[in-house]
């Protein structure tokens, strides 16, 4: 792999060198000082970044606890779902793409469902989801930043929905939490969950949840897999470590990624995550593509991916346009399911810079002139 080569995918994202040296030390014990040690810096800063992810740098949560996980953030999504109703309840997950609907698909395994559906890459009806939530629900999940369409869905107006009927609001800030805008007790969000390959721009491997007291006081680890039960999770992050093994070299890398973000500053970051994903869509609005996803008042285009409709002509053949991009040394996505060969997905997630930004467009004009 050339050393320039420029992934842009909507995660894994491309990771600094300090973040790959960090995976190179000499292996220690899970159960070691120095791993408590690394699992301890790497908290601190994830509770930085979970509760000051906010522009004008104030906080936006306190009572709650960071948690770092072997393996990536559909298994967070799925311990949350089932600390919380394992043993049965009722969840209303709202889907507008593939990862509110795997919300639902987890859903599905643990409780009764009652989704808010709404067709890929439009906005979710808030008058839908007043009309669905009520006082027997238990559980309201969604999806933060919708990484298939490119949609920031709205939490705040959900956690208020939520917060009303007194459901646990579980929200995935996966390709959101570490770029932009995320107030946890703002917008009444009791658990939230990342993974470390996307604004975190850290390996894949390892997710984070934070989970607030209200929250823990409601997980039952006891009902769910035996792997996930947060009750566990949280007794051992007391001492800074995990129930079982942890992957030593990609806890290293998450705690020096997440460093590096804190050293950036949220507010900072969450400017550039939006200076670039408006360069995105105004360059590719001016090459006279269509952005995918709907807004309405409520919504907003992703800060931090952009989902374009391929043109007509390219559809007859995507796989030339996606190979004339690689073999310019560059990386994009194509449409999740139903959406293969309709779109395509540009991330300016982690730590790009302007140069890499302009560099990706370039490719992508450059392709579509093929
Ligand atoms: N949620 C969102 C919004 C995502 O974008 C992803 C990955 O792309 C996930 C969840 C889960 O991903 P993983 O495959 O890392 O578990």
């Amino acid at each position: 792999m050339r050393e320039d080569f420029l992934l842009l995918n909507p995660g894994p994202v491309p990771v600094t060198r300090d973040v790959r040296q960090a995976m190179n030390e000499p292996m220690v014990s899970h159960r070691s000082a120095e791993f408590e040690a690394v699992y301890e810096r790497a908290q601190d800063a994830l509770d930085y970044v979970f509760t000051e992810s906010t522009l004008d740098g104030s906080s936006t949560a306190s009572d709650g606890t960071s948690l770092i996980f072997n393996g990536t953030a559909t298994m967070a999504m799925e311990a949350a779902v089932a600390n919380l109703v394992g043993d049965g309840g009722n969840v209303v997950p709202l889907v507008n793409g593939k990862f509110g609907r795997r919300f639902k698909r987890i859903a599905d395994r643990y409780a009764s469902v009652d989704p808010v559906e709404t067709t890929w890459g439009q906005s979710i009806d808030l008058d839908a989801v007043e009309a669905t939530v009520d006082d027997d629900t238990d559980v309201v999940t969604m999806v933060h930043n919708e990484t298939s369409t490119g949609l920031l869905n709205p939490v705040e107006e959900v956690g208020e929905i939520a917060a009303e009927y007194d459901a646990t609001f579980v929200v995935d800030g996966v390709t959101s939490i570490g770029g932009d805008e995320f107030r946890i007790d703002d917008w009444n969000v009791d658990v939230a969950v990342t993974d470390a390959q996307k604004c975190l721009a850290a390996p894949p491997g390892t997710s984070a949840m934070y989970a607030t007291e209200a929250a823990q006081e409601r997980f039952d680890g006891d009902a769910a897999p035996f792997y996930e039960d947060l009750d566990w999770h949280l007794r051992k992050a007391d001492s800074h470590q995990t129930p079982f093994t942890s992957a030593v070299p990609l806890f290293r890398a998450l705690a020096v990624a997440v460093e590096n973000i804190e050293e950036e500053g949220m507010a900072e970051r969450i400017e550039r995550h939006r200076r670039q994903s408006r360069a995105f869509r105004e360059a590719f609005t001016a090459m006279g593509l269509d952005l995918f996803a709907e807004r309405n008042e409520a919504t907003e285009y992703s800060n931090t991916l952009t989902g374009v409709a391929l043109p007509t002509h390219t559809r007859e053949n995507p796989d030339a346009f996606f190979d004339a991009i690689e073999e310019r040394g560059v990386s994009i996505s194509g449409g999740q399911a139903h959406l293969g060969g309709e779109i395509f997905r540009v991330s300016n997630m982690g730590n790009l810079s302007s140069e890499q930004i302009l560099r990706g467009v370039r490719t992508i004009g450059e392709a579509f002139e093929e």
